[in-house]
């Protein structure tokens, strides 16, 4: 687990996301904010490891089941990012708007290498999820 690509994308004189460093007690929060970048998109991000693990879902997350959504998967997020919203400034990496969409705690049912089942307790997604990993970065999210 690495902050090391997060850092590198940021100047953190220049964007007020946070810093942030490697928890080391284990956690298990997921968020999604809503991102208005060069192109809309949602951000979800489960805590694993110390860090929060994060794909760019391009499509609303389903609410309902049977539904699946691209999920693509980009550089380990801090912990800290899960309280993160504001304007991130134009030139800096992701400028736009920032707001979270849904916040809560989940459960984690399995995890192998290509397929993630969690139960998550947000306000907006509630219930059994399932991330599957099917080539490179990309992954898809649907409800079960
Ligand atoms: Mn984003």
């Amino acid at each position: 687990m690495s902050l090391k690509e997060y850092r590198k994308k940021r100047k953190f004189r220049k964007t007020p996301e946070p810093k942030g460093r490697i928890k080391k007690k284990k956690g298990n929060i997921f968020v999604v904010q809503e991102h208005w970048a060069t192109h809309h998109h949602f951000d979800f991000r489960l805590e694993m490891d110390g860090v929060l693990k994060s794909w760019v879902i391009p499509k609303k997350i389903p609410q309902k089941r049977n539904i699946r959504r691209l999920a693509v998967q980009v550089e380990d997020h801090p912990i800290e990012y899960a309280d993160f919203e504001g304007v991130i400034p134009e030139g800096n990496y992701g400028a736009g708007k920032v707001k979270i969409w849904d916040k809560g705690k989940y459960n984690l049912i399995s995890k192998i290498n290509k397929a993630i089942k969690f139960e998550l307790f947000g306000k907006k997604l509630r219930g059994t999820y399932m991330l599957l990993k099917f080539k490179d970065k990309n992954w898809l999210i649907f409800k079960l």
